[in-house]
């Protein structure tokens, strides 16, 4: 089969299978609102949970930074991309979050899989919660180390695999709040399932990091949990984008060494470094907004159940309608979008099959009338006609 019959093949089986993907060009609005081809929509597909992306004071910080720094770092950090700015954010998040060391990354996806490529080797075994996100699988995969996965959230499945054979390290790998599921990991249990075995923990709290826990902390803070690797992201809660790896300082020392993300990559723009550490002031800050998310979960959850909708077990702000069906979750997100509603089906093989989805999500950004708005709308929807 030659180039041009595979990729014809990929793209027909896609589109067979309901789970063709498509992009729409956004002609504004990361927040509250969005407008797409002339019309404005609710945004309920918006990762920015507490609605930071667009805060006056974030993007003056960015401003300012790019005044003084220019708008590229101009080179990966072991040349000269790493500023005094890059430093004293890592410094920060290290201390607030209770590490040695933290390091910076150009993103979440960039930050697990240099992570997980610089640790995972030949007879060692990664242990992945079996709905882990497609960075931290694919970087196991990928890697010389054996992976085997665990049956989502159950320590007991994760302690009975730890117990086969290894000659090498065992790396726990999970996530704090599941992307598409929106649940919490029960992460002191899988910290101990993997500790009895003599492994380490790592935690992805890309959805928990700032919308969760005292000051904004995540999930692994919040259930007092102190896991040897914690991935926090900044394209989320935080608004702007990024990531950073905390860990022990021997740990930091050997990701400089051979994590090829960090060596090979340019740098965070000093000026993204500012907004990143304008943002975190916010959430330190931010119990208010943390509380308002709280309320819209609430608020959003009990209606959803007074309409029959098949709710997914979260407390969070990503909130599950699960469907089942590909056909569909389209068709329910159209007739939501033709009334002013933006969500986002989720097909697999994001998520396993026959897991069709409408991905919600709240935000603190979003007004009780949004709310009720969508209620509404899936009241109108009923039936998924
Ligand atoms: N981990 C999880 C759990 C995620 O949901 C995502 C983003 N979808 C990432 C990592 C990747 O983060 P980023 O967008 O910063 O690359």
């Amino acid at each position: 089969m030659d180039w041009a019959q595979k990729i014809d093949l990929g793209l027909r089986e896609r589109q067979g299978a309901d789970a063709y993907r498509q992009r729409r060009a956004i002609t504004d609005g990361n927040h509250r609102l969005l407008e797409y081809q002339g019309r404005r929509y609710l945004n309920f597909s918006s990762n920015d949970y507490l609605g930071l992306a667009r805060d006056p004071r974030i993007v003056a910080a960015w401003q300012q930074g790019a005044a003084r720094h220019g708008v590229g770092s101009g080179g990966s950090g072991h040349v000269t991309g790493h500023s005094a700015c890059h430093q004293a954010l890592e410094q920060r998040l290290a201390d607030w979050l209770g590490y040695e060391r933290a390091l910076l990354f150009t993103s979440g996806y960039a930050a697990n899989q240099g992570a997980i490529a610089a640790l995972a080797g030949a007879g060692d075994q990664i242990l992945a919660d079996k709905l882990s996100h497609a960075s931290l699988l694919e970087a196991a995969a990928h890697s010389p180390a054996q992976l085997r996965r665990f049956h989502h959230n159950d320590a007991a499945s994760l302690a009975r695999l730890a117990q086969t054979a290894c000659a090498g390290g065992r790396l726990a790998v999970t996530e704090g709040v599941f992307s598409m599921d929106g649940d919490a990991a029960p992460l002191p249990s899988l910290h101990q399932a993997i500790r009895d075995a003599g492994g380490w923990l790592l935690v992805d709290d890309a959805h928990g990091f700032g919308a969760i826990g005292e000051q904004g902390r995540g999930s692994a803070w919040q259930q007092g949990c102190h896991p040897e690797l914690l991935v926090v992201t900044f394209g989320k809660a935080v608004g702007v984008g990024g990531a950073a790896v905390l860990c022990a300082r021997p740990v930091a020392e050997y990701l400089l060494q051979f994590a090829r993300h960090l060596i090979y990559s340019t740098a965070l723009p000093p000026a993204q470094v500012c907004a990143i550490n304008a943002s975190l002031d916010a959430i330190v800050a931010g119990d208010e907004l943390r509380a308002r998310l709280r309320r819209n979960i609430a608020r959003f959850r009990h209606g959803a159940a007074e309409l029959g909708y098949p709710l997914g077990q979260s407390g969070t702000a990503i909130q599950p309608l699960l469907v089942g069906d590909n056909a569909l979750a389209l068709r329910l997100g159209e007739r939501l979008r033709e009334q002013g509603c933006w969500l986002t089906a989720i097909r697999p093989p994001t998520v396993p099959p026959g897991g069709a989805r409408l991905r919600i999500t709240l935000t603190a950004a979003h007004h009780e009338a949004d709310i009720d708005a969508l209620l509404e709308a899936l009241d109108h929807a009923h039936g998924y006609a």
